[in-house]
Order: C-alpha cells, then sequence, then structure tokens
C-alpha cells in the first residue's frame, strides 16, 4: 500500500456491513480497499462488556444520537433513535441479539422481484459469517468470524417465563435459527467468550494488518464525488479539513438506513426535486432514496418483581455489584455478559397469519424507557414487537449541510393492521403473567398498570409508552420497481460504480434482529463485487 488516496474499493462506514465488506474484499490479494468511519476507534471498556449496552444509548462519544420528527402515532414523541458512531457501528452499542429472522421473509424479497435472495439463496452466506457455539449443523456454520453463545446462565424468571409460554400452550424452541422460528426459548447472542463480538472485533480486527486495507477513523463521507453517471471517489472531512479519495473500481455506501440516503441525497442521488430545493445538481432522479423506512415498533410492560434478583437490585446495592463485577472478570458470567433480552417468545397474535407476527422477550430489569435509570425496585420488562409493520416513513435531507442530522419520519403505526397486531400481542403476553409459573414472581404489573384494561387504554399506552427495536432498514431498497434503489446485486439504478450495502437495502423489515442479517448481506455483497469486478 502506497499513501495514494486512490483505491480499488472506497467504503463509506465501518458499521455491520462495512467490517464484513473490508475483510472481504482485503482477503483478494492485489485489491486494495479504504474504509471510511465517521467515529473513532472502539476504545471503550464498555463496548466489549455486553451491559455496556445500556450506557451507550445516549452517549455522544460514540453515538449518533438521532430523534425522530414528532410522531402522530406515538403520541406526537421524538423517538429516540440510536446509531453507532464508531468502528463496528451500531453492532458496538447493539443489544447482542442473533436472530435472523424467518425463512419466509427472504423468499418474500425473492418473490418481490430480487432472484438470488430466497431462504435457500441466503443460508450459506449466514452459514459462513457464523461460529455456532452449538457447533455446525445444516443451519449453523461454525467457522465465521462472527460468534453466536448461548446465554452464560439461565435466570430463574425467565425459565418461570418459558414455563409460562408452554402453560399458555406455546411450544418449546431451542433454536429461533434453525428449521422453524416459532415458539419460545433462551436467546444466543453475538458473544465471544463473554465479551461484545460486534462486527469490528469480529470482522476488521482479523483484516486490520493487511498491506491491502486502509481504516481512517473520524473521517466524515461529505459527498460521493461522480464523472458523468460513474461515481469515482468520496469527499469527506477529517478534524475540519476536506480530503478525497478516489474509487478505482466502485464506491460502497455502508452508512446505515439513516445515513447511506442521506449521503446519497447530498449527493444529488434522490428525489430530484429534494435535491433541487437544496440547490443540489442532480445526478441520478431516484425518487425511493430515504423512502420505504421500517421498524420494529415495541410496546413494554413493567412488572415489579417479588424477588430481589433482577440487575435493579444488582445496580442499586454495592456489594451485590462488587460480586457480579467479580463473576464477569472471573467466570464471563452474570448480568455483565447478558444481552438486552434473556429469553423470547415467535407468537402468531393474529390466528391468521401464516408465521409469527410477534415478538415478545423478557429482560430481567427495568426503567421508564430504554437507556434510562433502572427503577429502585426488583423489575422486569415484558417487550411486545410487531415483526412485520405495513407503516413506512422517511428520512430526508432538510439541509445541504451533511454534517446536519437528516429528518426520520417513521409513521410509527400509521397502519390499522399493525395496531391490531401489536394490541392482540399485547394482550398475549400480558397473558403470560397469569400462569401458576409466573404469578409467583409477579409482585405488580407497574406499568401500564392494572387498570389499562380496555382496547382503547392499551393502544393509548402503546402510542404514549412505546418505544422501537432500532432496527431501521428500508431506505435503499433493493427491487426493481420504480421506488427501487439498488438492484439485485446493489448497484445504485442508473449509475455505474457505485453500490448501497448495508441494512437500508432490505425490501421489507425481516422478522427477528437485523445484525446477522445485514452481515448475511454484506457476505453476499461482497461476493457479487468480487465477480462483477474481476475484470477490471
Ligand atoms: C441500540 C441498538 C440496539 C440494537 N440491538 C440489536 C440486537 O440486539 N440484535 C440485532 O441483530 N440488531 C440490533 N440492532 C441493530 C443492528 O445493530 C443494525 O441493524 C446493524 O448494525 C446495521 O448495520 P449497518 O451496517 O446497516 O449500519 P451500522 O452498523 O449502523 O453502521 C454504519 C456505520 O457507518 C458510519 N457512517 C455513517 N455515515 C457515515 C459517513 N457519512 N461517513 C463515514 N462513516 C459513516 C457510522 O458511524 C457507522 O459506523 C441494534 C441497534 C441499536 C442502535
Amino acid at each position: 500500500m502506497t499513501a495514494s488516496d486512490s483505491y480499488d474499493f472506497v467504503v463509506i462506514g465501518a458499521g455491520a456491513a462495512g467490517c464484513v465488506l473490508a475483510n472481504r474484499l482485503s482477503a483478494s490479494q492485489g485489491r486494495s480497499v479504504l474504509l471510511l468511519e465517521a467515529g473513532g476507534k472502539d476504545v471503550s471498556p464498555w463496548i466489549h462488556i455486553p451491559l455496556g449496552y445500556g450506557k451507550h444509548f445516549t452517549n455522544p462519544a460514540v453515538n449518533w444520537l438521532y430523534s425522530s420528527e414528532p410522531q402522530a402515532g406515538a403520541g406526537n414523541r421524538r423517538i429516540l433513535q440510536p446509531r453507532g458512531k464508531v468502528l463496528g457501528g451500531s453492532t458496538s452499542i447493539n443489544g447482542l441479539l442473533y436472530i435472523r429472522g424467518q425463512h419466509e421473509d427472504y423468499d418474500r424479497w425473492r418473490d418481490l422481484g430480487n432472484a438470488g435472495w430466497g431462504y435457500a439463496d441466503v443460508l450459506p452466506y449466514f452459514r459462513k459469517s457464523e461460529n455456532q457455539q452449538r457447533g455446525a449443523d445444516e443451519y449453523h456454520g461454525a467457522e465465521g468470524p462472527l460468534w453466536v453463545s448461548d446465554v452464560s446462565e439461565p435466570h430463574p424468571l425467565c425459565d418461570a417465563y418459558l414455563a409460562a409460554a408452554v402453560e399458555c400452550g406455546y411450544r418449546h424452541n431451542p433454536d429461533f435459527n434453525g428449521a422453524t422460528q416459532e415458539g419460545f426459548g433462551y436467546n444466543q447472542w453475538t458473544l465471544r467468550k463473554g465479551l461484545r463480538s460486534s462486527a469490528a472485533t469480529a470482522f476488521l480486527r482479523p483484516a486490520r494488518r493487511r498491506a491491502n486495507l486502509r481504516v481512517i477513523t473520524r473521517a466524515h463521507a461529505t459527498r460521493i464525488l461522480f464523472r458523468g453517471t460513474r461515481a469515482t471517489g468520496v469527499e469527506y472531512l477529517r478534524d475540519g479539513i476536506r480530503a478525497s479519495a478516489t474509487a478505482r473500481a466502485e464506491v460502497l455506501v455502508a452508512g446505515g438506513s439513516f445515513n447511506s440516503p442521506q449521503l446519497l441525497q447530498l449527493s444529488g442521488v434522490g428525489p430530484a426535486s429534494l435535491s433541487q430545493r437544496f440547490g443540489i445538481g442532480v445526478v441520478a432522479d431516484l425518487p425511493g432514496v430515504g423512502m420505504n423506512l421500517q421498524d420494529h415498533y415495541t410496546g413494554r410492560i413493567v412488572y415489579e418483581c417479588s424477588e430481589p434478583f433482577t440487575l435493579n437490585d444488582v445496580v442499586g446495592s454495592f456489594p451485590k455489584s462488587v460480586v457480579a463485577a467479580l463473576r464477569f472478570a472471573f467466570l464471563r458470567k452474570g448480568f455483565l455478559a447478558m444481552g438486552a433480552s434473556y429469553a423470547t417468545g415467535f407468537i402468531r397474535a393474529d390466528p391468521a397469519a401464516a408465521t409469527p407476527d410477534i415478538q415478545t422477550s423478557i429482560s430481567p430489569f427495568s426503567a421508564d424507557k430504554a437507556g434510562d435509570k433502572l427503577h429502585g425496585f426488583p423489575g422486569f420488562t415484558l417487550s411486545v414487537r410487531l415483526l412485520r409493520p405495513e407503516s413506512r416513513g422517511s428520512v430526508t435531507i432538510h439541509s445541504a449541510d451533511p454534517l446536519a442530522p437528516p429528518a426520520i419520519a417513521p409513521n410509527y403505526l400509521s397502519s390499522e393492521k399493525d395496531c391490531a397486531v401489536l394490541l392482540a400481542g399485547l394482550k398475549a403476553t400480558r397473558r403470560l403473567m397469569d400462569t401458576a409459573a409466573m404469578r409467583s414472581y409477579v409482585a405488580r404489573e407497574y406499568d401500564p398498570g392494572p387498570s389499562c384494561a380496555s382496547d382503547t387504554d392499551l393502544m393509548d399506552f402503546l402510542r404514549a409508552r412505546g418505544g422501537i427495536a432500532f432496527h431501521p432498514v428500508g431506505t435503499c431498497k433493493m427491487g426493481s420497481d420504480a421506488s427501487a434503489v439498488v438492484d439485485e446485486r446493489l448497484r445504485v439504478r442508473g449509475l455505474q460504480g457505485l453500490r448501497v450495502v448495508d441494512a437500508s437495502i432490505m425490501p421489507t423489515l425481516v422478522s427477528g434482529n437485523t445484525y446477522a442479517p445485514t452481515v448475511m448481506i454484506a457476505e453476499k455483497g461482497a461476493d457479487m463485487i468480487l465477480e462483477d469486478t474481476a475484470a477490471q
């Protein structure tokens, strides 16, 4: 590698997708790769200690800290939209759950006209990326860089939750990523020996010594450069100084579902009227850039627990905190080694649904909202997540200033069906607490409380107190219709030398979590990029 600012590939964003791309593309000898990341290095120990998750929700050192526009469907609140701004991107601050979604999610992508994206097509890429603690089988890989581990130890409250599910007639499912997703079981987390397996530690770290990979942190890409309709490089700001890098083969945008459409729009790739409004020259009139935003809206029910064995009790007690710290230091067990939730159930709240439409999960802690101080009493939280929302929103620039945040308007709960399914999911989740298995652990329902009983009251509660799962996708949709942004090889339509490779390309939101699917997208994307540029 020379000090030259010209590379075969320039990758923008070192998150889930960008780290995979940097690894897989630089494994190809003779190809040079530049990875630009707006955030800094992942040096904070709290990134690597799983419980640090709670600390980074509102930490501007590693988080873009976006906020939505006021949401009519969510009590006119602005909803916090955390996004990782650090090596590893959101995978350095996420909740560590490893849940890929349903087979049918990917078959739906294929049926929407995206050849090569059905479940059978994408499964090899999930397997390739994965290092599954339980070993390899038809659905899992054990030789990939991304570590997937069982919970370090069960928790009695979560055991009771799983027993309650069986009491209510649901099946036990030990593997949501196997033959079928439906049922209840313990989660698996993206952990390597008790420490977070972020995209930076899993994919970037092993590639960092390669001479053909250069990583520049604190480099904020501000514009994609074009010659005609061919992307030729990227302009970026570092320490207030403008710089640029040339891409001989391709520019790969991997900034995530908010920043990728923002960067395209700032570069004149998006709705022409939007570019014109801000005096930006139109490179390609693609009306779908920034549209089709989807996320998992989530209701949260909080219970006061009758046993003082929740995280709230540990955080509130110095001796218990010391014991927890020692258990983590020596055994890599206990609350410090945990992801955002312990156990999950996939259910069909709408009996007519062909596959689960609600994800419900238990976390042995409680707070008024995600990221807030934990309650002073023993508490736990049940989350109720709408898996396949119909509601659609948008991400648009409202300034030509690349450092200004985009306007994020998700339009949560703007579909009647979304409301009906979420409401049914809330009721089904609440029923789990009225079982022999759970009754002895429930001191009281704290939020919304038993007086909140009618459908109207419950819906008001969901709107006023609900949050999100932090899974925005869809804003650079893959497809072939007029609103598609990339084709099935992730090339930006109508342009050359430019792809988007990250969560934003999902045409529809998967019925699970989004780290694993984004890694899969980048694994598959890397293969396509190397194939398509082999002759260059
Ligand atoms: C709080 C939280 C909890 C979550 N919990 C889970 C979970 O438990 N399980 C799960 O599967 N998923 C979870 N997710 C979602 C998951 O982490 C994301 O879906 C995934 O990381 C998306 O990958 P990405 O590559 O699209 O974007 P990101 O991982 O967000 O990466 C984008 C990167 O690009 C950089 N970037 C953006 N713009 C620019 C620019 N202009 N110039 C240079 N760099 C730029 C960003 O700083 C960032 O590093 C969670 C996310 C959050 C925020």
